[in-house]
């Protein structure tokens, strides 16, 4: 081995012998203790020093002295040079920090071989130290870079370790907030949450007394600004050997976010449990089969059922599915499977049997939980008691759903029954009978409202008679009433009721006039879901008895199509107001020919449509639609505008007296608009309202009397004539004719109809038309097309007609022909 060796000797023989004899190794040399200690200190590579002792200018004692100081990092090993019989010397030299001795005259073989060993000696030395430092570097790193928090110590007594060998990582000064020297100076139970800190000196105590070999705990470190960090710490005796500097040590966790979480959640149970404890009601955790299998009910169960929570877990003496009322049950499994499918939160009210046989209105709001492939694990939620609520709303919805003067069940109810029942029981076949008194408006003109509602309450007692669980009544409208029929074996027996019904009817005597159509719908629950079983009962009533006072009839294919008839004119009205080519109204005009004078003084507007997908679409059809869609009003808005050119065209001609009749629904009428409307297009075409005159139908008086018999009253004051169309078919009687702001009396073509046979009609006839004049009104009679009957109408003073007799509606050039040949 290659070492730099320092000789120090004041004889420079011996140096130069030593240094020779050394040639192998590298030598420098000192001639005495002074210039040695200098180049010790300017150098750090001296291995080995050979060492004089007896020097005059600092011996080799004063040296080995100074080394002390010095050589404490270097470790420089130093062989002194000693004289035969310097015994004592040796020995000092030694103590003082030499590693060996020579004697003098030295043997350079001797000096060779010692120097040999402790080059090596030095060697093992700094490999050893080498080794050592690695560990410590280990150790260290080990140390600063766990992310816990680690104490080392031997400390015997837990209030203080300043004087003590201690190591804290920076994880553990991090975590306790404070630097190594004020851990060192407080010791850890100062810097113990004092709550902790009994606890922990107990075990601390016994760690030390050996009756434990480490302990685990939660504590609080208390920081200097006093707040509180939350710790795991494990403290565990460190088995070194004897004399070792750490004899225990202690480990750190940071817990506070856990400890934050976990009082969260401590929260959260405590709020959930005084939810639960107050809640009106319960809460469950359940499989999700058809008997809500109970793996978690919460106590309020028996508050709410009457059963414990234990009585219905896993089914022990009833599931929950037993609890539900039975009605519900087929229900409530359908809308969970489709809450469960669309992932949505579930919601619903249904009624509850509790233990004592009472019915309570529950509300179940609840949610499915899912594993991680999406399938159901379990149904969570709670139930609570909305009985009180249900009843304070069955008693508004009474009201509401409640006839005021029959005190039956309103349409609105009905409607609800139908759709709840059709939700329920699909599969079940049942029927409405709905029974239309159309006509009994007339009672109430004739006899006054209160009167026609005493009928009705005397009728609804006799109905009420024939109601039981399978068949219900319900009100519909004052002359509207419909059973719900549940039960029932067959068409026959519909049929057999329904004559029940009329008999009912009949037995009223007041009613045998008005009569009654019954109109029948059968239907399958699930057909509900088009909403139009009251209107085709309808449909089907007003059909029944068109022409007879009491009929009874089935909603069939015929009707059907009829209300497809219905949607396809109502489109085609649509376009024609929208503008399409296809789609086209026009006007046909019937002259009236005056019975005194024999010629055509007025014409009558007839409204005309055809459209390319419907052909011609008879007025009494698209009227009542466009009527029914409100469109009307744009309809006869281009009726007036086409029977001003008409009008225009026939003034042309010179025919100035000659009147148009147009005819006009009340919905027209009762518009505010109106009369602004009609003279706003008069005055575009520049004609005066004496060149019209107005037809309408009786039925609108029915109403609205006062209203509708205002605005003829200022019609008639700006010279437009105004007419009762169809009189004797609707409600009208003519003691009211007498207060009716109207010039003219259109005698419905029923009654000329009648003239033809030996009808009693013959005589209502000749009377009508000398009553109508005794109250000031001229009289046409419409639908004339036989001589005979125009013969009879000459002979009674009848002032003018209209009827196929003389024309038929005609087109413009064809009705302008006919002013045109008359002169
Ligand atoms: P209406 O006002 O009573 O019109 C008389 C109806 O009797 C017309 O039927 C006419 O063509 C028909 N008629 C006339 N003479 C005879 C005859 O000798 N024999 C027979 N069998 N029929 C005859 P139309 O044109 O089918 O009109 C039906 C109804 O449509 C009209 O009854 C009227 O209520 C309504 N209407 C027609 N045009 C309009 C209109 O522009 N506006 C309104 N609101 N209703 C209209
Ligand atoms: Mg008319
Ligand atoms: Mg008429």
């Amino acid at each position: 081995m290659t070492g730099k060796l320092l000789v120090v000797d004041d004889s420079a023989t011996d140096r130069l012998i030593i240094k020779n004899m050394l040639g192998d190794y590298n030598v420098i040399t000192a001639e005495n203790g002074r210039e040695a200690m200098k180049l010790i200190q300017e150098r750090t590579d001296i291995d080995l020093m050979i060492l004089d002792l007896n020097m005059p200018v600092m011996n080799g004692f004063e040296v080995l002295e100074a080394l002390r100081e010095v050589n404490r990092d270097q470790r420089i090993r130093t062989i002194i040079l000693t004289n035969y019989g310097e015994l004592d010397n040796e020995i000092r030299g030694l103590q003082a920090g030499a590693v060996d001795y020579i004697r003098k005259p030295v043997n350079m073989e001797s000096l060779k071989l010692r120097i040999e060993v402790h080059l090596e000696l030095l060697r093992i030395q700094k490999l050893y130290e080498q080794t050592l430092f690695e560990r410590d570097l280990t150790l260290d790193t080990l140390l600063e870079q766990a992310p816990i928090g680690i104490a080392l110590s031997h400390g015997e007594k837990p209030n203080s370790s300043a004087e003590e060998k201690v190591i804290f990582n920076s994880a553990y000064q991090r975590i306790t907030g404070r630097p190594r020297d004020e851990l060192i100076k407080l010791g850890w139970a100062q810097i113990t949450h004092p709550e902790d800190l009994v606890k922990e000196e107990a075990l601390f105590r016994s760690l030390r007394a050996g009756k434990i070999e480490s302990y685990s705990m939660e504590k609080r470190f208390v920081w200097p600004d006093g707040s509180i960090v939350w710790a795991d710490i494990t403290v565990a005796d460190l088995k070194l050997e004897k004399g070792s500097e750490f004899n225990y040590i202690c480990l750190v966790q940071d817990i506070t976010e856990r400890k934050a979480v976990e009082d969260a959640l401590r929260e959260s149970e405590r709020s959930k449990s005084v939810l639960l404890a107050n809640l009106p009601g319960l809460a469950y955790r359940c499989d999700n089969d058809r008997k809500w299998t109970m793996r978690f009910i919460s106590e309020g169960c028996y508050g709410l059922t009457g059963y414990r929570p234990e009585n219905l877990l896993n089914n022990r003496d009833l599931s929950f599915s037993d609890m539900i009322a039975e009605e519900y049950r087929e229900c409530l499994w359908t809308e969970w499977r489709q809450a469960l499918e669309a992932r949505a939160p579930f919601k619903h009210e249904y009624e509850m049997m509790t233990a004592s046989g009472q019915r309570k209105w529950v509300l179940d709001v609840g949610q499915g939980v899912f594993d991680e492939h999406g399938n159901t694990q379990a149904l969570e939620g709670i139930i609570i008691d909305i009985t009180d609520r249900k009843e304070q709303e069955n008693e508004l919805r009474h009201i509401s759903e409640i006839d005021g003067l029959t005190k039956l069940y309103n349409r609105r109810y009905l409607e609800t029954v139908l759709s709840r029942d059709a939700k329920q029981n699909p599969d079940n076949e049942s029927a409405v009978a709905l029974i239309s008194l159309g006509k009994i408006n007339s009672i109430s003109l004739t006899y006054g409202y209160s009167f026609c509602e005493q009928i009705i309450v005397e009728l609804t007692q006799k109905l009420s008679s024939l109601a039981n669980d399978s068949r219900e009544l319900f009100q519909i409208s004052l002359e509207r009433y419909a059973f719900y029929i549940k039960k029932y074996q067959n068409q026959n027996e519909l049929r057999d009721f329904c004559q029940s019904v009329i008999g009912m009817v009949d037995s009223l005597q007041i009613l045998r006039t008005v009569g009654c159509g019954i109109g029948i719908v059968e239907f399958r629950g699930g057909d509900y879901a088009d909403g139009n079983i009251i209107k085709n009962a309808s449909t089907a009533a007003e059909r029944s008895n068109k022409d007879q006072i009491f009929g009874c009839s089935f909603f069939n294919r015929e009707m059907e199509a009829a209300m497809k008839r219905e949607g396809d004119v109502k489109e085609a009205l649509i376009r024609m107001v929208d503008g399409s080519p296809d789609d086209r109204l026009y006007l046909q005009f019937q002259p009236i020919l005056n019975l005194k004078t024999d010629r055509v003084e007025e014409f009558e507007a007839l409204a005309r449509f055809k459209s390319k997908k419907l052909g011609t679409v008879p007025p009494l059809e698209f009227i009542a639609i466009a009527e029914e869609t409100q469109m009307i009003v744009p309809i006869g808005q281009s009726v007036l505008e086409m029977a001003c050119a008409f009008q225009k065209r026939i003034q042309a001609l010179g025919c100035e007296h000659v009147r148009i009749f147009i005819n006009v629904s009340a919905i027209q009428l009762l518009r505010n608009e109106f009369m602004e409307d009609f003279l706003d297009v008069l005055n575009r075409y520049g004609l005066k309202p004496d060149s019209f005159g107005l037809e309408i139908t009786e039925s609108i008086f029915a109403d609205n009397f006062s209203v509708i018999n205002q605005k003829l009253e200022k019609l008639m004051d700006i010279g437009v004539k105004t007419s009762i169309d169809d009189f004797g078919t609707g409600y009208s009687t003519l003691s009211r004719e007498r207060d009716m702001k109207i010039n003219i009396l259109k005698i419905d073509k029923s009654f000329i109809d009648g003239l033809m046979t030996d009808d009693p009609e013959r005589t209502i006839t000749r009377d009508i038309i000398a009553m109508a004049h005794r109250l000031g009104h001229a009289v046409i009679a419409e639908g004339v097309e036989h001589r005979k009957q125009k013969q009879y109408l000459v002979e009674h003073q009848c002032d003018m007609m209209q009827g196929f007799l003389f024309s038929k509606p005609l087109d413009e050039d064809d009705a302008l022909h006919i002013l045109a040949a008359q002169g």
